[in-house]
């Protein structure tokens, strides 16, 4: 027997009016969120990600398309009868609600045994890493600790799913990735399908099972943190997830599989290609900053992309070094060097070096 998918969108797109103009929130989408899965949407303000949480919960009714939770069409279901439940930047709690009584309100609305309340509210306690707290209120608790009590009143109903928008935007960033790892760690706990809004691709990559990367309405990639990061399907993919390296080109040979892109003599990109690819087709091509190897000496390796450069600007950040480094293809690259003790001074502003990489870090965008 087929399981049903936890989150299903088919054809569903949201026009809005605003001041007689038409402003199409959400393009038609088709979406499928599996059962437990933690689920992110991921892109800049103003992409539609609010739009679509809103269409899943049900504040907002689709202009084309259905919604199904669990198989079942909710296109038309108000909210309160769709058993998601939706947390906020704002953690909006009451504020006159002590811990305790804040987590159970739900529960004491839908007129659970006491005993019950007790326990369940306990037992979700627990896991946020809260009890203790149970007297305190949400004046007395500190940002962190409010969006946990946040995320117990919405877990303590036990929904279908959890939509977090936005969540931990509000807190500053040890506290935001600290509340990361926790997020993570609960979500697994509970087994629930999160479907988590963020514009912070960091924090997209670290938590999430699949991401959906959106722009202007539309999902522009959906994929594992590791395809959306190590494949980009878009320019806008490539950009927004990471410091892009993007090299244009034509392919001056294909050979094996591998498109060579000359662009001088020894300056050469090496990238893996599909069969479709025939010499003398441009070529756009994106590599990780961290994957580029940087050196003032002449590397050996004939099987792997070689540039040569001048170093624009260094810059220190603790764990790694990133150089600027101008190339002679038109592009300025960013290389990441890990800062061990052999990689010190490994070069300065205005040095002529060495940039080499395997073919297999080079990815070609929007090939197929
Ligand atoms: P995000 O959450 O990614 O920042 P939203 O989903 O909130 O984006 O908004 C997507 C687009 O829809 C934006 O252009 C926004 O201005 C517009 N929009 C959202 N809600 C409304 C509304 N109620 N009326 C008119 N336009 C809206
Ligand atoms: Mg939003």
């Amino acid at each position: 027997m087929e399981m049903s998918a936890a989150i299903e969108l088919a054809g569903v797109q949201k026009d809005f009016r605003s001041h007689g103009e038409l402003v199409p929130a959400l393009r038609a989408t088709d979406l499928t969120v599996g059962r437990g899965e933690f689920f992110s949407l991921l892109g800049p303000s103003g992409c539609g990600k609010t739009t679509t949480m809103r269409l899943i919960a049900g504040f907002e009714e689709p202009t084309a398309g259905t919604v199904y939770l669990d198989g079942h069409d909710v296109t038309g279901v108000p909210p309160h009868r769709r058993d998601v439940n939706m947390v906020f930047q704002s953690y909006a709690l009451f504020p006159h609600l002590n811990t305790y009584r804040n987590v159970a309100f739900g529960l004491e609305r839908r007129k659970v045994g006491r005993t019950e309340i007790r326990r369940r509210v306990g037992e979700i306690l627990d896991i946020v890493d809260l009890t203790g707290l149970e007297q305190r209120f949400p004046r007395e608790l500190s940002g962190g600790q409010q969006q946990r009590v946040a995320l117990a009143r919405a877990l303590v109903n036990r929904p279908r799913a959890l939509l977090l928008d936005e969540p931990l935007g509000a807190l500053d960033l040890k506290l935001r990735q600290h509340m990361q790892v926790e997020l993570k760690r609960i979500q697994r706990e509970v087994g629930v399908t999160f479907v988590y809004v963020t514009h912070d691709q960091d924090e997209a990559l670290t938590m999430s099972d699949r991401i959906a990367v959106m722009r202007a309405g539309s999902i522009e990639q959906l994929g594992t943190p590791r395809e959306i990061y190590e494949r980009p399907a878009t320019r806008f993919v490539a950009g927004f997830i990471g410091a892009a390296n993007l090299l244009d080109g034509a392919a001056d040979s294909v050979a094996d599989g591998i498109a060579v892109l000359a662009y001088g003599p020894g300056e050469r990109v090496l990238v893996p290609v599909p069969d479709s690819v025939r010499p003398g087709d441009a070529l756009e091509v994106s590599v990780r900053p961290e994957k580029i190897g940087l050196s003032r000496d002449e590397p050996a390796g004939a099987g792997n992309s070689t540039l040569t450069g001048v170093v624009a600007d260094v810059v220190y950040h603790g764990t790694a070094t990133s150089y600027t480094v101008k190339t002679g293809t038109g592009a300025d690259l960013v290389v990441f060097g890990q800062n061990t003790a052999s990689a010190a001074d490994l070069a300065g502003p205005g040095d002529r070096v060495f940039l080499t990489w395997s073919p297999q870090h080079s990815y070609p965008i929007g090939v197929r």
